[in-house]
């Protein structure tokens, strides 16, 4: 697990993330997953900032719609979208509880966005760093800076929640001990 700190640039903006702004965005985003943990969605929620005020919200909203593409990102561009032209995202900032998948960072280099900022990585569909540097890779659109690690175990906590509560609703649930919740989160190895 050593791609959180890939995405941590450097120790001043790993600082710079203790930051009561960042931590209060932040929060604002984990309060989307937990709306979102509550309507039986993969618990990823997310902000966006523009000079201080979120301007955007959005949670996961895959399994309601039955529609893979509606991911908190995608919803709270939507949103934003609808009353601003897609210009304001050069001066906009994500906060989001999971890394940004691939698809979604996509979109959110097309748009232009200034920095995205993380909590826990996304090892299997990350587009910042986890799988693909979609972010920063060679390419026509501007890159922006990502920083990874801000409520991490939070982030992690609210996935685990959602998987032990799914396989408890599962036809044939797993044997108990399996589904226990595993309140670790182990550091960043240095
Ligand atoms: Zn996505």
């Amino acid at each position: 697990m050593e791609i959180d700190e890939k995405a941590m640039e450097s120790d001043k903006d790993a600082l710079t993330l203790q930051d009561q702004t960042h931590q209060q965005y932040m929060r604002a985003a984990l309060e989307m997953a937990e709306q979102a943990l509550a309507s039986d969605e993969v618990p990823v929620g997310c902000v966006l900032v523009n000079h201080g005020q979120i301007i955007g919200k959005g949670m996961n909203d895959t399994n309601r719609s039955l529609n893979g593409t509606r991911h908190a990102e995608f919803l709270a561009i939507n949103s934003i979208l609808s009353k601003h032209p897609p210009s304001i995202f050069s001066e906009t900032d994500l906060y989001v509880t999971v890394e940004p998948c691939i698809m979604c960072a996509s979109a959110l280099r097309q748009f232009q966005i200034r920095a995205v900022y993380f909590g826990c990585s996304n090892d299997r569909f990350g587009g910042t760093g986890g799988v693909l540097s979609i972010h920063s890779d060679p390419g026509v659109d501007k890159p922006h800076p990502v920083y990874g690690g801000l409520f991490r175990e939070e982030a992690i906590m609210l996935l685990r929640r959602f998987y032990v509560q799914e396989n408890e609703k599962a036809p044939e649930p797993k044997p108990k001990k399996d589904r226990q919740l595993n309140t670790e989160v182990l550091p960043l190895s240095r």
